[in-house]
This record gives structure tokens, C-alpha cells and sequence, in this order.
């Protein structure tokens, strides 16, 4: 080690760590200094977008009717699983039709059952549905005992999708909106609402192909990655570049926040899914993937499952809709061996060229 050996020695060696003390403690302190600027830079540009956001959401210049592909969409079906779904996923979707003066019907598959508390969320529901401004003339709540909420319900796919035919004709509906393949968070229930729609646009198609009817445009809810999902508010900005590619997508923004709140708030007894309401992107906005007739084997016309009748879509049934079952499907039989023959000599051609 090395001693000083004489006094003078000592104080230059002394000055010298002092001197070099002073330049770490300087440093460290820049450096906290500049980490602390980064973490305002950071916080004033989160609130910058977020302030941004919400300008786009109160001009509603982004995701209006007249700018997406669902220009002229008349009077629109949203067909949901269970009462708060409305809120949960579809608020942007059900204001922004509102903002632009449309009508809005909802069809909730089930009443929300599953835990014995199916009166009280069809209350809810009720109360929710005139915070969003829906009618309630407009409102339809299903408790049917082929459609029942719960994780392990099975749904039939034809069943579904009679009752949605079946609201279509009774309500004259041109366009109709509900979940994607994926359901947003995956339940059972939501997928069951898309199988349902999509076999009755793909049986729907195959009579316009027949040219004896014109069939509604369908629309469902993009599910998003878990990080978009929760980039909530932020998302606006993913989906506004995102959104729009022709004619196949569309998006829409909330434009009725505190109705979605009071919808929300209406829903009492699911007071667990506020996280849902506050974190996710669906609060703030929508985007919408056309729904494509399947062109499969088993995408048959729909014969009436034995036992549905017009009860089973509410007060205001459908009247003189009964098909026997018989009779739809050895007529179904004989349309889908046309729309397959049609559908094949297409492809051929398409092939040849
Ligand atoms: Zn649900």
C-alpha cells in the first residue's frame, strides 16, 4: 500500500479523492437529473395522446358511418350473448350507429343465467339498454332452453341461427353486428353467437344465389392481441391505421362515454368487469371484420330444429314462419347441391383462367 511520507504528500492525496468524489456525486446526480426528465418527457406524452385521443373521440372524426365501408347500414341487429356485452364490447359500435342517427336492435341470446341471477340482469339489461339509448321496444332478451348461458352450454348452430333469421325478418334488418370467431375473451357463448350468424349469412347466401331474396350485410368485432387489448384509449391511434383496409373492415369510435358509464353502472351485479370497462381498447373503440358466407359442406341451408316456434324470439314473434322440418330439408338438400354445382363450375373457371 501506499503511505504518504511526507505532509504535503498526504494533503495533495486528499485533494485529489475529494476532487474526484465531488465528480461522481456530480455525475450520479445528472444522471438522476436526466432520468427524472425522461420520466416527465414520458408521463407529458402519454397525457398529449391520451388528451389527443379523447379530441378524437369528442370530434368523432375518425370511424364515422359516412367514412367506413358500412355506408349505408339501415336497421342494424346486434345479437350478443349476455346482458352486459352491450356495454363491455359493443358501446363504441352502439353510440357511434346512435351519433349518426341510425336504430339500433338488440338481441341477447341468453338472460344471463348461468348463476341463478337471470331476472335480475334482464332487469339490468333493460336499464342498461335505455342509458345507451336503445329502445326498448328495440330490445330483445332470450331465455331459451336450447340457447342457455354458461360455459359449457352447447349451442346448435342451426338453432342459433333460425333465431337470428327469425329477428331479421320480424325487425326488416339490413345489417348485423356480433362477435368474431375468437368471441374477444373467448367464451363459449360469444363464439356461439358468430357460428350462429355466420350459418345463417351462409344459408342466406345461398337463397340470394337462388336470386329469391337479398340478404343482410354481417359485421363481427375484431378480437384483438392481449397488448392491444390493454393499450386501451392508446389503441385508437393502432386502430385508426389499422382500421380501414376497403371494404372488408370498419371501425367506430365511443361517442357517448358517460352513457357507456351509466350503462355500465347498470349492470350491478357484474360491478367485476368495471376492470374490463376501464382497461380495454373495446371501451373506446371497435373495428368490425365482414362476416363471409362459409362455402363448406356442412354450411347447410337452416331446417328448423324441432321445438323452436315463435316464442322463442320474444313477445313479437315471427308469424307464419314454421317450416316443417321434412320440408326444409329435402329442400335444402336440393338448394346445396345447386349452390356447390355453381360454386365449383366458378372455381373451374377461376382456375382455367
Ligand atoms: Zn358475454
Amino acid at each position: 500500500m501506499f503511505l504518504p511520507e511526507t505532509i504535503q504528500q498526504a494533503e495533495t492525496q486528499n485533494s485529489a479523492w475529494r476532487a474526484s468524489t465531488g465528480r461522481l456525486f456530480r455525475c450520479r446526480q445528472a444522471c438522476q437529473d436526466r432520468g427524472a426528465n425522461r420520466r416527465r418527457l414520458l408521463i407529458a406524452s402519454l397525457l398529449a395522446l391520451c388528451v389527443g385521443c379523447l379530441l378524437l373521440l369528442e370530434s368523432g372524426s375518425v370511424g364515422s358511418l359516412a367514412e367506413s365501408p358500412i355506408s349505408n347500414p339501415g336497421r342494424v341487429l346486434l345479437v350478443t350473448a349476455h346482458p352486459d356485452d352491450e356495454v363491455i364490447f359493443f358501446s363504441s359500435t352502439i353510440t357511434a350507429l346512435h351519433a349518426s342517427g341510425l336504430e339500433v336492435f338488440l338481441l341477447c341470446l341468453t338472460n344471463g343465467d348461468a348463476h341463478g341471477l337471470g331476472g335480475v340482469r334482464e332487469r339490468e339489461l333493460r336499464a342498461a339498454a335505455k342509458a345507451l339509448q336503445i329502445d326498448s321496444a328495440h330490445l330483445n332478451i332470450l331465455n331459451d332452453s336450447r340457447i342457455q348461458d354458461g360455459h359449457h352450454e352447447e349451442w346448435e348452430q342451426d338453432y342459433v341461427a333460425n333465431v337470428v333469421r327469425k329477428e331479421v325478418r320480424r325487425l326488416l334488418i339490413n345489417t348485423i353486428i356480433t362477435f368474431d370467431p375468437a368471441g374477444v375473451t373467448g367464451h363459449k357463448n360469444h363464439k356461439g353467437c358468430h357460428d350462429g350468424v355466420r350459418q345463417y349469412v351462409t344459408a342466406c347466401a345461398m337463397e340470394e344465389e337462388e336470386g329469391s331474396k337479398k340478404c343482410p350485410n354481417a359485421w363481427s368485432l375484431t378480437t384483438t392481441d392481449d397488448l392491444r387489448t390493454h393499450l386501451s384509449i392508446f389503441d385508437i391511434i393502432y386502430s385508426a391505421v389499422d382500421g380501414h383496409r376497403g371494404n372488408e373492415s370498419a371501425m367506430f369510435l365511443n361517442h357517448d362515454l358517460l352513457g357507456m358509464f351509466r350503462a355500465m353502472a347498470a349492470h350491478k351485479s357484474q360491478s367485476r368487469w368495471w376492470r374490463h370497462v376501464l382497461l380495454t381498447r373495446y371501451t373506446f373503440v371497435n373495428t368490425l371484420q365482414r362476416v363471409k358466407p362459409l362455402l363448406t359442406d356442412w354450411a347447410l341451408p337452416l331446417p328448423v330444429p324441432a321445438g323452436l316456434d315463435s316464442t322463442a324470439v320474444g313477445a313479437g314473434g315471427v308469424q307464419g314462419d314454421l317450416i316443417t322440418t321434412a320440408a326444409a330439408s329435402s329442400g335444402a338438400v336440393a338448394k346445396r347441391g345447386k349452390f356447390m354445382a355453381r360454386m365449383s363450375r366458378r372455381v373451374m373457371k377461376n382456375i382455367r383462367r
